[in-house]
């Protein structure tokens, strides 16, 4: 496995392997990796033949005040977990390569990062979308792949793709959980003992919904009401956004039909944590 810096150094190895036949893989990452970064890169190992991870925790998707300063990273526990997972090359380069002095083209995707996680963190999706394009352009993978843990991260990035008629395929990849239900998150490293058992209201909030549409309720005002007051009962929980939306419009709608998709922004102590179901037909 190789680690390359420059994006020089990544076109030109992409290249060389494009020349011999093989399709690439794409997993872009923020690094500090768990089973859910590496089912996706298994994932990419098992549909493409060569694979390609990026790590770059991109400033340009934090808000003043976020965790871009604390965000964890260690490239060196990285590159072992990457190479464990059969990972070609891992693509790491400095802020400074990526938006060199001057920088000043961004990609926008409207209406859709206008609600959840768009709203409560305003201009996140913009560097996203920016950051994403860009790797698309230096990686040139032929699939790229992507975690149903960001649900809305997952359907701008399938707008943008469309949109701008980018080539490439995304595929999605269901989000991977602890045991005990928590959706893994490098973000999870923040929490302590208190917190990593407050955390769990999340995704007890969900598993509490889908026993309550279960047994036949589809109005989602009182669907979300319920979720609130579930995690509500968690002191350490604070709830940033509690969305019942459609797919993939995320429009609000009054009673479930067709595909909708559940989504929880919550503060446990000073984390912000995601967590989502969809619900298909
Ligand atoms: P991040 O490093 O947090 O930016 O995540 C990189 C990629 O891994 C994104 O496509 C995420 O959606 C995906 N991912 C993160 N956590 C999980 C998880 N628990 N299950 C599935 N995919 C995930």
């Amino acid at each position: 496995m190789r680690v390359i810096s420059t994006i020089k150094e990544m076109k030109s190895a992409v290249r060389e392997v494009r020349g011999q036949g093989k399709s690439v893989g794409f997993v872009p990452t923020m690094g500090y990796l768990h089973n859910g970064h590496l089912t996706l890169m298994q994932e990419a190992k098992s549909k493409t033949d060569f694979v390609v991870v990026s790590i770059f925790v991109n400033p340009l998707q934090f808000g003043v005040g976020e965790d871009y300063e604390d965000y964890p990273r260690d490239l060196s526990r990285d590159s072992s977990l990457a190479e464990s997972a059969g990972v070609d090359i891992i693509f790491a380069p400095t802020v400074r390569e990526m938006y060199p002095k001057g920088y000043a083209t961004f990609v926008e995707v409207e209406k859709l990062t206008g609600v959840l996680c768009g709203k409560s963190r305003p201009g996140h999706f913009k560097g996203v979308t920016t950051v994403v394009t860009k790797l698309f352009n230096i990686v040139e993978p032929d699939i790229a792949f992507f975690g149903q843990k960001d649900a809305q991260q997952s359907i701008v990035l399938k707008k943008m793709v469309e949109d701008l008629n980018m080539n490439l395929k995304i595929e999605i990849v269901p989000i991977v959980r602890e045991k005990d239900g928590l959706a893994m998150s490098s973000r999870n490293s923040y929490l302590n003992s208190e917190e990593r058992r407050a955390a769990l209201a999340l995704s007890q909030s969900l598993e509490m919904v889908r026993e309550l549409i279960a047994s036949g309720e589809r109005n989602n005002l009182v669907l979300v009401d319920e979720i609130r007051k579930f995690i509500s009962r968690e002191p350490l929980a604070r709830i940033d956004y509690v969305e019942i939306l459609s797919v993939p419009d995320l429009e609000k709608t009054e009673f479930l039909q067709g595909s909708n998709l559940i989504a929880l922004a919550v503060f446990i102590g000073n984390t912000r944590l995601i967590d989502n179901m969809v619900l298909e037909g």
